[in-house]
């Protein structure tokens, strides 16, 4: 399976960071045997994808209706239209500060797909449920609810993000992080039959060029979402690397 690395930028950027959204797509040409996008802040979208047309910009979250009275959102066929070709959906943080769900996740997820997005949907537990013992039980959950009823590698992937490594510089165990997408490719193929065997799965949190190398070598993680790193060209480059 190609690697996939998607940078998060989360709510960075301005027009003065155009040049570093450039110097990752020259970058990414270095790159051909590895999947890369960057999820840009709705306000640079359409700057950067017509500064360069040929590398994968994304979305960071999509409405669950094509459109209508939802003053402050930004539906699946808007980002389309600004030249996304993907959008991560039901991150974290968007759970945390926007009492996101589950079902409001599915939701988006395919409302993505029906505008012909890919889509990346994030799931993770918390410290305490980890300590808990509970993180399995919890992502598995949060994949059942999550997930349309129907899926593909083709345009679905999934990031697992505990949500403590999240720009903590803290990362889990290798075991724990094999444990975990072993846990979700026996789900995803339950549901998905073949196609859950392409399906990426990704890691996300506080990866970086010091830990890429190790992360993306455990069995099923098939690429990683980045946001600290993934702001500059020099820091993204070694995780590109690692994946290459
Ligand atoms: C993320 O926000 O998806 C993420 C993984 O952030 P960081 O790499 O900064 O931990």
């Amino acid at each position: 399976m190609r690697k996939y690395i998607v940078g998060n930028w989360k709510m960075n950027g301005t027009s003065n960071d155009l040049q570093e959204i450039s110097a990752i797509a020259a970058l990414a040409t270095q790159y051909p045997a590895v999947d890369i996008a960057i999820c840009l802040p709705a306000t640079l979208i359409a700057r950067a994808a017509s500064l360069v047309p040929g590398f994968a910009i994304g979305g960071q979250d999509c409405h669950q209706q094509a459109s209508g009275a939802h003053t402050g959102c930004i539906s699946a066929p808007m980002l389309v239209d600004a030249g996304a070709r993907l959008t991560i959906i039901g991150h974290s943080e968007r759970r945390a500060d926007q009492y996101e769900t589950d079902a409001n996740i599915c939701a988006k997820a395919m409302a993505a797909h029906d505008a012909g997005l890919r889509a990346i949907v994030c799931v993770g537990e918390t410290l305490t449920q980890r300590d808990a013992g509970k993180a399995i039980e919890i992502v598995l959950g949060q994949l059942e609810s999550s997930l349309p009823d129907e899926a593909d590698g083709d345009w679905l992937s999934v990031a697992y993000e505990p949500v403590w490594a999240i720009g903590t510089g803290r990362i889990p165990d290798e075991s724990d992080v094999a444990e975990m997408h072993f846990a979700i490719r026996k789900h995803i193929i339950s549901r998905f039959g073949s196609d859950g065997e392409a399906i990426r799965i990704l890691y996300g949190g506080s990866m970086n060029g010091e830990n890429a190398s190790i992360l993306l070598a455990i069995p099923n993680v098939d690429g990683g979402l980045i946001g600290g790193a993934s702001l500059g060209a020099v820091k993204f480059e070694p995780i590109i690397d690692a994946a290459a």
